[in-house]
């Protein structure tokens, strides 16, 4: 299969959304890693990037809450290559309103082998990796070649 190669720079674009149920966990998980987190550009869904924000004392770019597009965002960022890894903590007990938004944001993550973490052990492998603090690359399939070759043109 044809692929591409996307980079990434030693400072991370890392987007963060919590669920309501698990705004709290993802509040500890942020206190805790408060140091590898500042010198990122962080990015956070509305309400989220309110909480930490205001708990972590550094400036967070704050989209949209999620039920209002917030996560449609952060997933249109993450195909104009903003976004290099997303910290997403869903309730996988609760019901959303918005939850063809959850799915798709969760699909985009993948269609762009971004790393991503929905709970916090996996959060933690990534925060702790020494490729978070290196400049790398990762392998996407190169879609437009792909397309060309199905379509023949
Ligand atoms: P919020 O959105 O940070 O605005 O609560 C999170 C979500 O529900 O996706």
């Amino acid at each position: 299969m044809a692929t591409r190669i996307i980079k990434m720079e030693k400072d991370k674009k890392i987007a963060l959304v919590a669920h309501d149920n698990k705004k709290k966990d993802l509040l500890e998980w942020a206190k805790f890693n408060r140091d590898l987190l500042a010198h990122h550009d962080v990015y956070a869904t509305g309400t989220t990037g309110k909480i930490l924000e205001k708990e972590l004392g550094f400036p967070i770019k704050k989209l949209q809450s999620g039920p209002l597009g917030g996560d449609q965002q952060i997933g249109a960022k993450i195909v104009e290559n903003e976004i290099d890894f997303l910290i997403f903590f869903w309730d996988p007990l609760e019901p959303q309103p918005h939850d063809p938004d959850v799915k798709a944001l969760l699909r985009m993550a993948v269609v762009w082998n971004i790393p991503m973490a929905c709970d916090r052990a996996t959060a933690d492998f990534i925060i702790s990796s020494p490729l978070m603090d290196s400049t790398n690359e990762r392998q996407v399939p190169d879609y437009d070649a792909i397309n060309r070759r199905k379509l023949k043109v």
